[in-house]
């Protein structure tokens, strides 16, 4: 059978020239890091230049770099570790209503234990506005966490202008860039960001793996004690395969992002445009244009639900996603679209494509051949559809 992959923001393969890194890193260069010996010292040379690696792509200091077990790990580093760190400081915390799960529960996790959290809602594309950070900033506001851009629906955040105000006030800012991360630029410096979450398997790297970029002089505290790795921030034996994986994958991304971006905005609009014209009822979620990532595709189609569309697609073939891969198998619908203020409705019938560097143009006129014809056979299925059909003729 066909298959075409189609849920890149899930997760990406392992580009193959970072796979085949990381396997010397199993089989000869397996010398832990922190002994004193050459085996030791061969792989603590790579692990600085895979830090290195991480940082380049995000214009920030070597040092500055901790590798984590992955993205959520890092986020729930830079968040209870600043509130652990300026916990005498304040109590007041700002997040956004479309984070990603490991930002959010991390941040109701302190508001049960005695932290206060202020929630910004976003605009109908997805966006959130300064003024409403403005607003929220109080004087025992110790940090604000809000995401570069948004895995469902891709929309990129005014980063920059929410870290010159975070500055001007003295906040931490942290900001969980695991989407944005070698699709669109990245300038610590330029967004004046404390605290940066970056993952390698969504960008062709391994599972397992992840790093928190921590400006330097910002404090946190550390969750994992023992060794004293990673500059005390976080012990245990470092994930050699899995950290020169990353730092490869840094690399090649870095290399590739602009004609990468390119070719998936082509690919991300012909598959956009062509669900708008082959399906009726169809409502695009998220911004158009330079405000959406390169690959993110979402779209809301009515009088079906999502979950028997993915099924559908799935039976051809077509891997896509209703919205994060975190919360499907739960029957509840985004809170990213119903933040976004689409009805319970509407938001369970969306569909998240995520585009690929390996995608083809002949792969997106097979799911435009295919999708219409899915939609048309669910909808005949549906009650509601056909009162909509009647009402039309009458
Ligand atoms: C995937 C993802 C994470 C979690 O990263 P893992 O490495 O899978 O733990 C965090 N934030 C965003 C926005 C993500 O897309």
């Amino acid at each position: 059978m066909r298959r075409v992959y189609l849920d890149h923001s899930a997760t990406t393969p392992v580009d193959p020239e970072v796979a085949a890194i990381m396997m010397t890193y199993y089989t000869e260069k397996y010398g832990n890091p922190s002994s004193v010996h050459g085996f030791g010292r061969e792989t603590k040379q790579a692990l600085e230049q895979a830090r290195n690696q991480v940082a380049e792509l995000i214009g920030a200091a070597s040092r500055e770099i901790t590798f984590t077990s992955g993205g959520t790990e890092a986020d729930n580093l830079a968040i209870l570790g600043t509130a652990e760190a300026l916990r005498k400081k304040g109590k007041h915390i700002i997040t956004s209503c479309i984070e990603h799960h490991a930002v959010l529960e991390t941040c109701e996790y302190l508001e049960k234990n005695g932290f206060d959290l202020t929630v910004i809602p976003v605009d109908e594309e997805g966006i959130i506005s300064v003024d409403e950070v403005r607003k929220a900033i109080r004087p025992d506001t110790i940090l604000i966490t809000v995401m570069h851009a948004n895995n469902e629906v891709g929309s990129i955040q005014p980063i920059a202008e929410i870290g010159k105000l975070a500055k001007e006030h003295g906040i931490v800012f942290h900001v969980d860039a695991v989407q944005s991360l070698g699709k669109i630029p990245i300038n610590v410096e330029e967004m004046n960001v404390d605290l940066l979450t970056v993952s390698g398997h969504k960008i062709y790297g391994p599972k397992g793996v992840g790093a928190l970029y921590v400006r330097k002089g910002v404090r946190i505290v550390p969750l994992i004690h023992g060794g004293g790795q990673e500059r005390k921030r976080r012990s245990g034996t470092e994930n050699m395969p899995g950290i020169i994986g990353f730092g490869k994958a840094c690399e090649l991304a870095g290399q590739r992002m602009a004609d990468d971006a390119k070719k998936q905005i082509k690919l991300r609009d012909k598959l956009m445009n062509g669900i708008v014209e082959r399906i009726e009822y169809v409502k695009v979620n998220g911004p158009v244009g330079e405000k959406r990532l390169p690959n993110n595709v979402n779209v809301s189609i009515r009088y079906v639900e999502g979950e028997s569309l993915l099924l559908s697609l799935d039976m051809l073939g077509i891997a896509a996603s209703s919205g994060s891969a975190c919360t499907s198998g739960s029957l509840d619908p985004s809170h990213v679209l119903l933040g976004m203020g689409l009805i319970h409705e509407i938001a369970h019938g969306s569909l998240r494509f995520s585009l690929g560097r390996q995608n083809t143009e002949e792969e997106i006129d097979y799911v435009l051949e295919q999708l219409p014809k899915i939609v048309e056979r669910l909808r005949m299925m549906s009650p509601l559809y056909d009162q909509v059909i009647h009402s039309k003729q009458s």
